[in-house]
């Protein structure tokens, strides 16, 4: 599903387009014109519907050179073994999250609360992944012609990153589980939620300039994503909580 002339949808589950396996979060491509990248992985439990969406979209699978996660929940991420083993992409999470990953640890990861309320199968499991590159925040990385920052904002997951990505069609915004639209939040109850840093670094995210706000779940914004951000960063001034995407 082509969003812009250098970002496709091509994973989405239930909460979003459900365009592959319904537990999948959002996985977007980015096409830098020499070289792909994938943001988030999805699940993990049809990753080949997620590349055949890529060569629909006109674009090899076997160019896709980085895999960037948002964070290390199991819809993000779960399918990162199988997308890198038929990609040959590097894989890059926060450096705060990569040993859970590493070890399967799934209490860390929340997957142990949330498979138990029924939001994975109760047969799912992680596949453990020792990540290519750990990412601190404020690198820089090329996707061909695309110039991508990462910026670490904690606050849904104590490793989230946002994916900055400037080229032709603009300036956009991959917030993960951090920011959706109209400003909605995802504040969660499990290890690594935390209220204090979402207060402390949502500020990370005003002045950007974004045009696009493309989240992990639900609806996006092909243009004025600012707007939606600056909701989020608003409502932190208020004494209420801001209002959260998941319920
Ligand atoms: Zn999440």
């Amino acid at each position: 599903m082509k969003l812009n002339n250098e970002v496709h949808l091509v994973g989405s589950g239930k909460s979003g387009a459900w365009i592959t396996h319904e537990y999948d979060s959002h996985v977007y491509l980015l096409d830098g014109g020499d070289a792909l990248a994938l943001i988030d992985a999805g699940v993990g439990l049809e990753p080949e519907r997620i590349l055949a969406n890529v060569s629909d979209a006109g674009c090899d699978p076997k160019r896709i050179t980085h895999i960037l996660l948002t964070h290390c929940h199991a819809d993000h991420c779960g399918g990162t073994p199988a997308l890198r083993r038929e990609t040959g992409a590097q894989a890059a999470m926060s450096r705060e999250e990569v040993d859970f990953l590493r070890d399967g640890d799934e209490d860390s990861i929340g997957l142990t609360i949330a498979r138990r309320e029924g939001y994975y199968p109760s047969s799912y499991h992680l596949e453990a992944l020792d990540m290519d590159i750990r990412l601190t925040g404020g690198e820089e990385i090329m996707v061909g012609d695309l110039r991508v920052r990462t910026i670490h904002v904690p606050g849904h997951s104590i490793g989230s990153i946002c994916y900055l990505v400037t080229g032709k069609s603009g300036t956009h915004l991959f917030s993960g589980d951090v920011v959706f639209h109209k400003g909605e939040i995802g504040l969660l109850n499990c290890p690594g939620s935390s209220l204090a840093d979402y207060r402390a670094s949502i500020g990370k995210l005003g002045g950007l300039g974004v045009d696009g706000l493309f989240p992990g779940h639900g609806m996006f914004a092909a243009t004025h994503g600012q707007w939606h951000i600056d909701l989020a960063i608003e409502a932190f001034k208020s004494l209420v909580a801001p209002r959260n995407a998941i319920r």
